[in-house]
């Protein structure tokens, strides 16, 4: 029997919607974003929130929430994802390389952060102090901390997962961790390395394209920026009142002497 929209669970609705940004919730990080796909969410949160909210909005049945309920959250959490998007662009500028602008920019964003993050009644975990309070200090005080984040961990994770695919062949268990540990062990010695950069390299010099895609990339980037600052400024200029619950709601009208 086919089944009725309203029937259809709303999570998996949303769910399909990621899907098109290609975001999953991978099962191997027990349902949450893995460190690409947070990142296309922050990037795309406009583009994404503008295919969930009129899908919530459309969305019938007698417990929904109000429809001013609905874009009060979505404009929330957009607005969250879009300043995270600032934040963690300027979290990644390396060691040395960050200047005055971009230590201010985050400040500023984090400034927004926590105006957001409070008016969507989120938690203030250690995570979070350690970004609104150490990590301005720490980007101020080393010009930048990209090269000292925990984003080697998600590395690391990679990695891992290469040598696995690669030794998914092999039958034995044994087989496959002695393949991994001679990968492990070659990616860890410097002759071989040296080997792979160069005739890395050398492949590279066959043509210019790598230099165009370069130079597109870097474009690019530019352009990103220019849009994050834009979205940071219209964040600004329209602070988000405080998302009340329909409980709290609720709470309050019971409070009023009316009846
Ligand atoms: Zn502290």
């Amino acid at each position: 029997m086919k089944k009725k929209k309203a029937d259809r669970p709303v999570r998996t609705e949303i769910q399909n919607i990621l899907e098109k940004f290609c975001i999953s919730a991978a099962a191997y990080h027990g349902g949450d974003l893995n460190g690409v796909c947070a990142r296309r969410l922050m990037a795309h949160s406009e583009a994404i929130f503008s295919n969930i909210q009129p899908y919530l909005l459309a969305y019938e049945h007698d417990g929904r929430c109000s429809d001013e309920y609905i874009q009060h959250f979505c404009d929330l959490y957009r607005s969250i994802f879009a300043t995270l998007d600032v934040i963690t662009a300027k979290l990644r500028i390396k060691s040395g390389c960050a200047h005055e602008d971009d230590c201010m920019t985050l400040e500023r964003s984090l400034k927004n952060l926590q105006q957001l993050w409070n008016a969507a009644n989120l938690s203030h975990t250690p995570k979070l102090h350690a970004l609104l309070s150490h990590a301005p200090k720490q980007m101020r005080k080393f010009k930048g901390i990209g090269d000292l984040l925990e984003d080697d961990v998600e590395k690391m994770h990679q990695i891992a997962g290469n040598f696995e695919s690669r030794s998914s062949r092999l039958k034995s268990a044994t087989g496959r961790a002695v393949a991994q540990a001679k990968m492990e062990a070659m990616s860890h010695n410097n002759l071989v390395q040296k080997h792979m950069q160069l005739s890395q390299q050398l492949s590279k010099r066959k043509s210019d394209v790598d230099d165009i895609k370069k130079q597109k990339g870097k474009v690019l980037k530019t352009e990103r920026d220019q849009k994050r600052l834009e979205s940071l400024d219209k964040i600004e200029q329209n602070p988000i009142p405080k998302l009340i619950t329909a409980y709290e709601k609720l709470k309050d009208e019971s409070k009023k002497p009316n009846n």
